[in-house]
């Protein structure tokens, strides 16, 4: 089988289409034909050394939808030819086939894309918890998304939306405004322009906003404690360096900073975000927007271009 490998951390460069043999599933494992893989940032981060104690060499990818095609022994309820998404493998995702444990496989909905179900467990299983288990969000509470036209941001809006708050995303081309409304923002908001979080007291009747779902902290933070309503919360989901801010902005507010990690969710609280996000996909609730798609060889240029603004949603690779 086709795989891309990393032989050393580094740039983009540095993955490599290689032939592999194809992976065999042992006890309580699945293996799965891939047809669609999610590209997220943070491929770029471990390809680029993030976390040296990887070992090298390996095949990146978290993200990947497909179907099954054999199952080991002791595992229940796959059947050959089952479509379905993987939330992490064994393999690494960006491979024609992988292997999976059990529990990072998920069902497939019929009506979803293979494309789509490459893009539900990192953006989609993430604007899950920060937004319900880190955040605590209740109907009628006010929301900004802090980066509403990436995965994790169009995925945060659809399920906040849903689930009845007061949605505002921000972007920064009209294209991804666009999709933030698509997806449901009541208002959107565009953060190259200065001044621009000056309007949210208007949005939301002079209260400030409730919960706040950041994707580039290192950026925002400052800024963003003072948009607060008291008992405000941010989420930190994104931040690629150091922040000043203002601790007396949270006092006043008694505000909170909450961090948020998706590779904390344990097994129990993964399978419960996966059942919401079927449940979303069944009733369309849910539909994750794909940017672009583009073959596997070109893993390198999909690592530049999701590093880049101008996010339209999904970047996907097929196999
Ligand atoms: P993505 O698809 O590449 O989207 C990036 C988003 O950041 C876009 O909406 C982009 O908007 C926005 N952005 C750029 N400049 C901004 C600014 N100055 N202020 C606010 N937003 C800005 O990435 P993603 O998958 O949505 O992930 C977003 C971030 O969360 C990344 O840093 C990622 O590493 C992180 N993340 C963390 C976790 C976790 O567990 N903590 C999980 C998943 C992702 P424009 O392109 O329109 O400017």
């Amino acid at each position: 089988m086709k795989a891309i490998r990393v032989h050393q951390f580094g740039g983009p460069e540095v993955l490599r289409l290689e032939e592999l043999p194809v992976p065999r599933p042992a006890a309580g494992q699945v293996r799965v034909r891939v047809h669609a893989i999610g590209v997220n940032p943070v491929d770029t981060y471990l390809r680029g050394g993030a976390n040296p104690s990887l070992t090298l060499p390996f095949t990146p990818g978290l993200d990947a939808a497909g179907v099954v095609e054999e199952v080991g022994p002791s595992t229940a309820g796959f059947g050959i030819g089952m479509r379905v998404y993987v939330g992490g493998c064994l393999t690494g995702a960006y491979a024609e086939q992988l292997v999976a444990r059990a529990a990072q496989v998920y069902r497939l909905p019929d009506q979803t894309s293979f494309a789509q179900g490459a893009s539900l467990h990192v953006p989609y299983a993430t604007a899950h918890r920060a937004l319900f288990h880190r955040a605590q969000a209740r109907a009628g509470e006010s929301l900004l998304v802090h980066g509403a036209s990436g995965g994790v941001g169009l995925a945060a809006i659809q399920f906040a939306r849903a689930a009845g708050l007061l949605v505002i995303g921000t972007a920064g081309t009209p294209r991804g405004r666009e999709l933030a409304l698509e997806a449901g923002a009541h208002h959107v908001l565009d953060h190259t322009s200065p001044g621009y979080l000056g309007s949210l007291g208007q949005l939301t009747a002079g209260r400030g906003v409730d919960i706040l779902l950041e994707m580039l902290a290192n950026v925002n933070l400052g800024n963003d404690l003072p948009t607060l309503a008291r008992g405000g919360r941010v989420i930190v989901i994104g931040s690629r360096g150091k922040v000043e801010l203002t601790p007396r902005d949270l006092m006043t507010r008694e505000a909170d900073i909450r961090g948020m990690s998706l590779f904390n969710a344990g097994e129990e609280e993964l399978r419960s975000i996966h059942a919401a996000i079927h449940a979303g996909l069944e009733n369309q609730t849910l539909r994750p927007i794909i940017a672009r798609e583009m073959p596997l060889a070109e893993a390198a240029q999909a690592h530049t271009l999701i590093l880049q603004p101008g996010a339209q949603g999904k970047i996907i690779l097929t196999a």
